[in-house]
């Protein structure tokens, strides 16, 4: 993968467009390079994504938002964490599936996308692959992680431009987010969820996720009517 063509050295993967060079600095989001602070089991996601086994999270450092109200204070501000090598990823990626993960769950990987697409040309999960984000996300960048995500998570925090840049420091989050939910909830509505003994398959129930959810790739039964 040509990283280059994300001009890291005037960064501008997130609509911040803060322009630091990430090859030696930290911008806004506070991220250079991989760092994460934590990966597990996670039994208490939406109960569709964490079902029986747990949703296999991994929680990065760092973000684009500066939410005044974050729960993961220590994480979206890069304090905690440690340093991941796209190789390192991948282990963690497979040591997840060993253990019975029901998806990988990326939670807030905006700002890393460049970093995280050599993890998965090394090792591309079985399982599918979750992405949790705040919405708040460039299309230009998203499409380049789009290939290896099967269920989009977002939040829609605000309706309200001014309240988003006093609270998050993102003054045009409305607009940004709204195209970011266009765009991921076009094309098919195909849910994967777990059912039981029965393993993964597509589920009429979760309409409402799957709003939210795009193209999990092709069902237990190959059934197309997901509505
Ligand atoms: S991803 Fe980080 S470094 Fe890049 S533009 Fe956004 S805030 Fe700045």
């Amino acid at each position: 993968m040509n990283r280059n063509i994300f001009q890291l050295d005037n960064c501008k993967l997130c609509p911040l467009e803060c322009g630091v060079n990430r090859l030696t600095s930290k911008g806004v989001c506070g991220a250079n390079g991989i760092r994460l602070a934590k990966y597990y089991l996670h039994p208490f996601e939406e109960p569709c994504i964490s079902f029986k086994n747990g949703s296999g999270t991994i929680f990065f450092s760092g973000c684009s938002l500066r939410c005044v109200f974050c729960q993961n204070y220590e994480l979206s501000r890069a304090e905690r964490g440690k340093d991941f090598s796209p190789k390192a990823l991948a282990y963690i990626f497979k040591e997840l599936e060993d253990k019975g993960a029901e998806n990988i769950s990326l939670v807030t990987a905006g700002h890393l996308i460049p970093y995280l697409l050599p993890a998965f040309e090394i090792y591309k999960p079985k399982i599918p692959v979750v992405y949790n984000t705040g919405s708040y996300e460039k299309i230009d960048t998203l499409k380049h992680i789009d290939p290896y995500v099967d269920i989009y998570l977002p939040d829609m925090k605000y309706a309200d431009d001014s309240l988003a840049f006093r609270l998050s420091g993102a003054k045009d989050y409305f607009a940004v987010a709204f195209v970011t939910l266009a765009d991921v909830s076009t094309t098919t509505f195909y849910v994967h969820v777990a059912t039981g003994t029965e393993g993964i398959g597509t589920h009429p129930f979760l309409f409402a996720l799957s709003l939210l959810a795009r193209r999990v790739g092709a069902s237990k039964n190959n059934d197309s009517n997901g509505t």
